[in-house]
């Protein structure tokens, strides 16, 4: 299969050729992907202290390498990771081969996922993905759909704002060298309030939004309640009916 059968075609291939290219870096912790490993414990945590991770069925949409995919499961949580690179995925694989943790993987979109298993998953995470896609209004809907009704859809995105431009792309790109040039494309960060309009219009009840910022002194990352201004996580539930 290639991409161009991928049936929904909300998928830049450009993005997808740019995260293969970078395929066996994904587990690099002081490489490319650096600061998705500094911000994994963070995002981590805010997860699993509003879903309770261990006996969750969960699908990563966007899962990459498997980053995060991977820290889910050995809380206890029984992932799917799934994306459109096929690269990524066969990292993914691989590391989990090499660390004994237990995942799925598998190549499939998730307006397609959302097809073949509607309401089959208690959680549903879809991080630092949707600014990589042409329509995220549509990613949101598929996950939507995939949830379980009383589950959990956490997302997470960039902002779009001149702050978030100097910091995501012109700090991170090209003074920190954080990730690598091209990365990111301004166009597509979203409004936590666009964000959380398409949720809702998706049928979900938005519960919490959360900033991630940087610290370019101490070179960290910390979660704020207030400052969604650059990084930021969303939680959101499907009421059960
Ligand atoms: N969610 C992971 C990886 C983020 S990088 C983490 O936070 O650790 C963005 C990922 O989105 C890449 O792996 C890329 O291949 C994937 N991606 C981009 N467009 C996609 C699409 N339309 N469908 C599925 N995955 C996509």
């Amino acid at each position: 299969m290639t991409l161009s059968n991928v049936h929904t075609g909300n998928v830049d291939p450009n993005e997808i050729d740019k995260f293969s290219a970078l395929a066996d870096r994904w587990w690099d912790t002081e490489g490319d992907f650096k600061p998705l490993h500094e911000i994994n414990p963070l995002r981590l945590d805010f997860i699993d202290a509003r879903v309770g991770l261990a006996g969750r069925r969960v699908l990563d949409v966007g899962c990459g390498g498997g980053i995060l995919s991977e820290a889910m499961a050995r809380r206890g949580a029984n992932v799917t990771g799934i994306d459109l690179s096929e690269a990524a995925l066969e990292a993914g694989r691989r590391h989990a081969e090499e660390t004994g943790v237990e995942l799925e993987y598998r190549w499939i979109s998730v307006e397609q996922m959302a097809e073949e298993a509607p309401q089959r998953f208690d959680v549903v995470t879809c991080l630092e993905m949707l600014e990589h896609v042409p329509d995220p209004e549509a990613v949101v809907r598929a996950c939507q759909r995939l949830v379980k009704p009383g589950g959990h859809l956490v997302l997470s995105t960039i902002n779009r704002n001149p702050k978030a431009y100097a910091l995501a792309i012109l700090g991170a790109e090209y003074v920190l060298n954080l990730v690598p040039r091209g990365t990111h494309d301004y166009a597509r960060f979203i409004r936590p309030s666009e964000l959380a309009r398409w949720c809702r219009d998706a049928g979900l009840t938005v519960c919490e939004q959360s900033g991630l910022t940087y610290q370019p002194l101490t070179r960290r990352f910390r979660l704020s309640a207030t400052d969604v201004s650059v990084n930021y996580l969303m939680h959101c539930r499907k009421e059960a009916p």
